[in-house]
């Protein structure tokens, strides 16, 4: 059912409201997208534009920090909290810097599941917080940690196999440079739930099972490096769906921690129960995509540590959490023009009737213009049966183009207006009428560059207009985007039905907006066609405004080219000469080409409309 709020109260955790007809940012000064968006436009740039937003970084870690605090307050819990950010949600520099700068009071630190994610938190980490290292290590890896280390950093390798265990062993041997700390990930035999549940199980990529973790546990003692030994760490996947896995997570991977602290594992103090808080992607209150909050989440996990550590008499430990879609999806929303309504050659304004039109139109008309809440069921099925029957007549050469175009016009305003009329009443048949009249909104964006989880992994984002919220949006709404590949379509789907609005393009702008964005999707989007990351503005908004802190320009076309390995000079070069040689302009004509064609090279791919 057509739904002018957008389910904002399912999936926006207060983050935006519709005022006048306009979502805003419930924060502060309380600008509006849109205007946000025209700011920016005016300024000369087109095409899609991904809105960064720091306060609600800063906002989900502080959410973070309070539920877990409480909670330790609440039950009396012994141990402390501490969280990092994991990188490969999201690596930009300008994320990065909102999570260190929002995180520093907390000291709130960095994981790193590769080389370059390393080097990243090592160097982008505040002073005092702790980096975690986590994914498979080799040498160079293990002694990159070394470094960090010795360096002054709180840094802690797990340990994903004994393998890895006994570089770190070597390392230690073989260098001066200080040993960091050592976890290790534990193999559960508990699974997790949801799209991504990899990580846990008994058949788990990562970790090591209860008789691995005992060897490690006497290679550590052997190499007198079981001090180092300070963390028990698993992840049982991402946008975990349901409470219930890790909870079951947590009662194993917390009595492996108290049997090992019970085999003279002194130095242990950090249970790390990795990431996969979920995010709401789900626009439709009935299939909320998770099913607990925060504060019962942070509250279940210390209670049962709290409850597993005091049956075995050990210490409560530090609890580590290494959550990331929960801290930045909501930062970035996509903001994507639409360029053109398909079925826009089915509105009024293009009906031409003629002085005198065969009768079945003139019918047509009427039913049209007399249709109301009462009689619109009968007069659609009139008006069905009479479409038959023109096409008929159009088919044996009865009546011509104009009238079939004009029928056809009329047809589809009369179930436009039933649908209107019988809103919130769907049956059947309303139901298929509507698939049938779906509108496709070409969006100046790419689905495989901005929402590749769209793609990938069927994962809903949500989507609504930014402006024009003060009218009931009617249209059932497929999107397309400009790749030239029949994947690139978000399609309509009566369990998640979009409704957009009748928009004249030529007239007026229409700027839908895509939630959530922020994890994941930036490193995961591909140059499918060769269309780069849009451009990207960092917007801080004070009590005031807003000023735009930061902006990242799309990659031009030479460079995307570039990236992929051409020569752009050998490019230009060739595109020079043949337009030196051409036969077919004059010399005068040739110089402005040029330097057309230099300007074009220059932008970006996306489409540069007026609108
Ligand atoms: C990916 C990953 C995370 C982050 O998961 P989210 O679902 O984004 O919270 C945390 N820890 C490890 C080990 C990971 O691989």
């Amino acid at each position: 059912m057509p739904d002018k709020s957008y389910a904002l109260d399912v999936w926006s955790n207060n983050n935006f409201i519709v005022e006048n007809g306009l979502l805003k940012l419930n924060f502060k000064s309380m600008p509006s997208l849109y205007e946000i968006v025209k700011d920016i436009r005016n300024e000369g740039i087109k095409g899609p534009l991904l809105l960064r937003f720091p306060h609600l970084i800063k906002k989900q870690i502080e959410a973070l920090y309070h539920n877990f605090q409480n909670a330790i307050e609440i039950n009396n819990y012994k141990g402390g909290f501490k969280a990092v950010f994991p990188l490969k949600v999201n690596q930009f520099p300008e994320v990065v810097k909102a999570v260190t700068k929002a995180g520093k009071r907390y000291n709130y630190g960095l994981e790193a599941g590769s080389k370059a994610e390393l080097i990243l938190a090592m160097s982008q980490a505040n002073k005092d917080s702790d980096i975690t290292v986590n994914g498979f290590k080799d040498e160079e890896m293990i002694t990159l940690g070394f470094i960090a280390s010795s360096m002054g950093h709180n840094i802690t390798l797990t340990v994903e196999g004994l393998g890895e265990l006994k570089t770190i062993i070597d390392v230690a041997k073989k260098t001066n440079l200080k040993t960091p700390n050592i976890g290790i990930r534990v193999r559960l035999h508990s699974v997790g739930s949801g799209a991504w549940a990899k990580s846990g199980g008994m058949d788990a990529k990562f970790g090591l099972s209860s008789t691995e973790i005992l060897e490690a546990i006497s290679l550590l003692n052997e190499a007198r490096l079981l001090d180092n030994l300070t963390m028990i760490h698993f992840h049982i996947g991402s946008q975990m769906s349901d409470i219930a896995p890790i909870k079951r997570a947590l009662r194993e991977a917390g009595n492996i921690y108290a049997e090992l602290k019970m085999l003279g594992a002194d130095s242990l103090k950090n249970i790390n129960i990795g990431g996969g808080l979920a995010v709401e992607y789900e626009q439709h209150q009935s299939q909320k995509s998770h099913n607990y909050t925060l504060e019962e989440f942070s509250s279940s996990v210390v209670f049962l540590l709290a409850d597993i550590m005091d049956t075995k008499g050990v210490e409560h430990p530090t609890i580590f959490t290494e959550s990331g879609r929960f801290v930045v999806a909501s930062h970035a929303v996509l903001i994507a023009p639409v360029l053109e309504l398909f079925s826009q050659d089915y509105q009024e304004r293009h009906l031409k009737l003629k002085e005198k039109n065969p009768p079945l139109i003139e019918e047509l008309k009427e039913l049209y213009d007399y249709m109301n809440q009462k009689n619109c069921i009968e007069y659609l099925h009139d008006a069905l049966d009479h479409i038959e029957s023109l096409l008929t007549l159009f088919d044996l050469g009865y009546i011509d183009l104009q009238d079939r175009s004009n029928a056809e016009i009329l047809v589809h305003n009369i179930i436009k207006k039933a649908l209107y009329l019988k809103r919130g009443q769907t049956t059947t048949e309303l139901m298929q009428l509507q698939s049938h009249l779906q509108e496709r909104y070409l969006i100046n964006a790419s689905i495989f560059q901005s929402l590749p989880d769209y793609w990938g992994l069927g994962q809903h984002f949500p989507i609504m207009p930014i402006h024009h919220l003060d009218v009931e949006p009617l249209r059932p709404a497929s999107i397309w985007d400009i790749t030239c590949d029949s994947d690139g379509e978000i399609a309509f789907n009566h369990q998640k039905p979009l409704y957009l609005h009748d928009i004249n393009v030529e007239e007026e702008d229409y700027f839908l907006g895509f939630f959530n964005v922020g994890a994941y999707q930036e490193t995961l989007g591909m140059n499918h066609n060769l269309f780069s990351y849009p451009n990207q503005f960092t917007v801080e908004i004070s009590d005031e405004s807003y000023k735009i802190t930061d902006h990242k320009d799309s990659k031009n076309i030479l460079q995307i080219l570039s990236d992929i390995g051409y020569e752009t000079k050998t490019i230009l070069d060739k595109l020079k000469k043949d337009l030196k040689n051409s036969t077919f302009i004059d010399e005068k004509e040739k110089n402005a080409t040029l330097s057309l064609l230099e300007k074009y090279l220059n932008q970006n791919g996306y489409l540069r409309t007026t609108n």
